[in-house]
């Protein structure tokens, strides 16, 4: 029966909310754990600290003699912390964070121990970590990759009720040098970026351009539920999600959650998130509830994005990590609850650096116009000719559920550029520059360029890639993926497209034209190829979905057809092209992302049918011999009682059971031609049967007796806190 249920709701009931810590002043906390420059400078000698300076802000070579002397000032740092330990952070290419942790302690030869941390080890580590996927780079023989300390990303210690660790961001990478991470494509990704952008800058007339950095600011979706609750759901236990649950009858159609008052008890876990942030130097700086009952919001303030990628990382365990401690768990899932909206995360992403400042702000200059039409005229050329690449790095099993559901953006690649902006660009593709239709906020003409206005008003929330005053916003990403993937082929498309406009704007100019009409050709170009990708009306909708097609534009609406993407030869050409990743690393990351796609849902089919067969068979059984049982005594007596319940949840219960058969049946099947193929029959053989099954169940819920059904409910999941 619920007795568990029942219990999970006394004891929820009866908990007692953790006090709020006595708020700390943000001076006080603010990157307390985290090595920062400022304490280097404090501790390093001057000619250390200059190196190791311009190794963070140019994202050059690190001098070996300078590893010795900083390793020494960090182990010092971090034993003053309370370190024992210390740990390469690496980023294999599952979502996760890896760590293997090594103690300072060395032993002397007279049995004395000593802390020693040198500068080899601070630079270089050896994990075993042969047993990390790698798509096959790394045969067997060789299967050692190595750590190596990634000097852009500051070091910290993660304080946790096991102890303090110093922590080294690190890129993994196989001893042939190749990369094993989702870190190093995403530096090397930058760097290309920047060799494009530097080009361009230089070819517009700048003498002094500094090198060119990319950055992010991810808004993370969240759900909080009770742990009493969640304990009695393996299914969100094992998969963080719930395979069967009828939607409440009270869901999110009021619209009262979103903006809401901040439930207590929530409010207080955010605060411990947000000190930890704080204290690790991430500036958490936006948090809210969402539009689902149950559903919160964490965004940071924008940072450089390899930075922001590891931060990134890190505010995710720290949610998880958090929630445990104040009796929650924190679901990253895309899709934990049917029915109701989905998590996403919002990566904004502009490039920008220390001259020009932000690439992707239209400023109010003439100039700064042109630049700016020219940089976003590269991302709407990327976005067109790689769309299906943008598709690839947001495929997961779990964000199948969300992407062209209702509340998310759909599964094709398209950019919003606001009314204004997509009204310049239109008059660029027409060859006519000049007066807009909104008169008074632009001045244009052939000489005089747009100017625009700061924050254009109107934001379309149904599109997957938006402008956004000054940045772009990539809304297709799920919530519980690494921002590293989306990041690196931003990065990767518009190094390609910013080529490719030097390159046209160099011939231009050599014919003679003068720099704004040769750069009008060249954006007239982009628009001649590239407009179909520019669409500004409602994403969510069935014409978008036509039109789309008629446009050419491709819709993948599973990980199934999203993933073969990556094999594309003009994908495959664009990353070697850029050394952003050889074919034999592109490829190892769609072998592995295959392989987590079929094993995520081979794990849920077999969890649908062992919850089926061991909870709600039983349940089901249950009432029913409770309900003949009454039915048959009753007439003994004389009392006819109509047996349409009971028929009712016999058939369905019935039905459940057929189609958990032939779920059994299809996961028997190994046999496949080719990963393609195994994918495409988990997405459409397994995820409808596991559909069909859920169905069944759903509507079983809705007829057992409550007292019958052992798994926490929507209503109650959702709303008691
Ligand atoms: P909204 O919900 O309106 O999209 P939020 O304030 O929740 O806005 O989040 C916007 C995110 O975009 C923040 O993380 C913010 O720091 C980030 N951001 C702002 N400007 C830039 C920029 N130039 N480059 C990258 N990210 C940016
Ligand atoms: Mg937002």
């Amino acid at each position: 029966g619920n007795e568990s249920r029942f219990a999970a709701i006394c004891q929820i009931t009866d908990r007692e909310v953790l006090p709020p810590k006595t708020p700390s002043r943000l001076e006080e906390l603010w990157a307390t754990d985290v090595f920062t420059l400022n304490k280097m400078q404090a501790c390093l000698p001057k000619d250390v600290f200059k190196a190791i300076k311009k190794t963070v802000q140019t994202g050059g070579k690190l001098d070996v003699s300078a590893a010795g002397v900083v390793a020494a000032a960090m182990k010092d740092w971090a034993i003053s912390k309370g370190a024992l330990y210390y740990a390469h952070v690496f980023y294999p290419m599952t979502n996760i964070t890896a760590e293997k942790h090594d103690g300072f302690v060395s032993v002397q030869s007279d049995g004395s121990v000593i802390t020693e941390f040198t500068g080899k080890v601070l630079v270089q580590g050896e994990p075993d970590g042969s047993s990390f996927p790698n798509g096959g780079i790394r045969s067997t023989f060789e299967a050692r990759g190595y750590t190596a300390w990634d000097v852009t990303s500051p070091a910290y210690v993660m304080q946790t009720d096991n102890g303090v660790t110093l922590c080294i961001p690190t890129v993994f990478i196989s001893w042939s040098g190749e990369a094993l991470d989702k870190k190093t494509p995403l530096l090397r990704s930058n760097a290309a970026m920047s060799k494009a952008a530097t080009r361009l800058l230089k070819l517009l007339g700048h003498t002094d351009v500094a090198t060119v950095n990319s950055s992010c600011g991810a808004e993370q979706e969240y759900f909080l539920v009770d742990s009493h609750f969640a304990n009695s759901r393996p299914d969100l236990l094992l998969t963080g999600r719930t395979l069967f649950g009828r939607p409440a009858a009270k869901g999110q159609q009021f619209d009262d959650h979103y903006f809401g008052a901040i439930p207590e008890r929530v409010q207080v876990f955010m605060q411990d998130v947000e000190e930890r942030m704080y204290r690790l130097g991430i500036p958490a700086k936006t948090r809210h509830n969402e539009v689902a009952p149950g559903q919160f919001e964490l965004a940071p303030f924008f940072e450089a994005a390899n930075v922001a990628s590891d931060h990134q990382q890190m505010t995710m365990t720290i949610l998880k990590n958090t929630a445990k401690k104040h009796g929650f768990i924190c679901l990253l899932h895309e899709k934990p609850f049917a029915g109701i909206n989905g998590s996403g995360k919002h990566v904004n992403w502009s490039v920008g650096n220390a001259t020009q400042g932000n690439l992707l702000d239209p400023g109010d200059t003439p100039h700064a116009n042109l630049q700016f039409l020219l940089f976003c005229g590269a991302v709407i050329r990327g976005v067109h000719k790689y769309g299906p690449l943008l598709r690839a790095v947001v495929a997961s099993a779990s964000n199948d559920h969300r992407l062209g559901a209702n509340e998310a953006p759909p599964a094709i690649i398209s950019v919003y550029l606001g009314s204004q902006l997509e009204d310049v660009f239109e008059q660029i593709k027409k060859g006519e520059v000049k007066d807009s239709a909104h008169a008074g906020v632009m001045n244009l003409g052939v000489d005089t360029l747009p100017e625009f206005p700061k924050d254009p008003g109107d934001r379309n929330r149904t599109s997957p890639f938006a402008f956004t005053g000054n940045r772009f916003e990539f809304r297709a990403v799920g919530s519980n993926q690494a921002v590293s993937g989306p990041l690196v082929a931003m990065n990767t498309i518009l190094t390609d497209s910013l080529i490719w406009i030097a390159d046209e704007l160099e011939a231009e100019l050599a014919k003679g034209a003068e720099m704004s009409a040769a750069a009008y050709t060249v954006l007239k170009e982009v628009m001649d190829l590239h407009s179909p990708v520019v669409f500004g009306g409602n994403g969510y909708s069935e014409e978008w979905h036509k039109l789309a097609v008629e446009r050419g534009l491709l819709n993948l609406p599973t990980t199934a057809d999203a993933l073969p993407m990556l094999k594309a030869k003009h994908i495959e050409e664009l990353f070697e092209r850029t050394g952003v990743l050889s074919a034999v690393e592109l490829e190892s990351r769609f072998e592995v992302y295959s392989e987590q796609y079929i094993q995520v849902i081979e794990m849920e089919a077999k969890l649908v049918i062992s919850l089926a067969k061991t909870v709600i068979y039983p349940a089901a059984f249950r009432y029913l011999s409770e309900l003949s049982g009454t039915i048959s005594s009753l007439k003994a007596i004389g009392v006819a009682l109509e047996a349409e319940s009971v028929e009712k949840v016999a058939a369905l219960t019935k039905l459940m059971m057929d189609t958990v058969s032939k779920l059994s049946e299809a996961l028997g099947k190994h046999d496949f031609a080719s990963t393609e193929e195994h994918m495409q029959y988990s997405a459409t053989t397994l995820r409808p049967l596991m559909d069909k099954v859920r169905e069944y169940a759903d509507a079983l819920e809705g007829e057992v007796a409550d007292d019958l059904w052992p798994l926490p409910k929507y209503q109650e999941m959702l709303f008691i806190k």
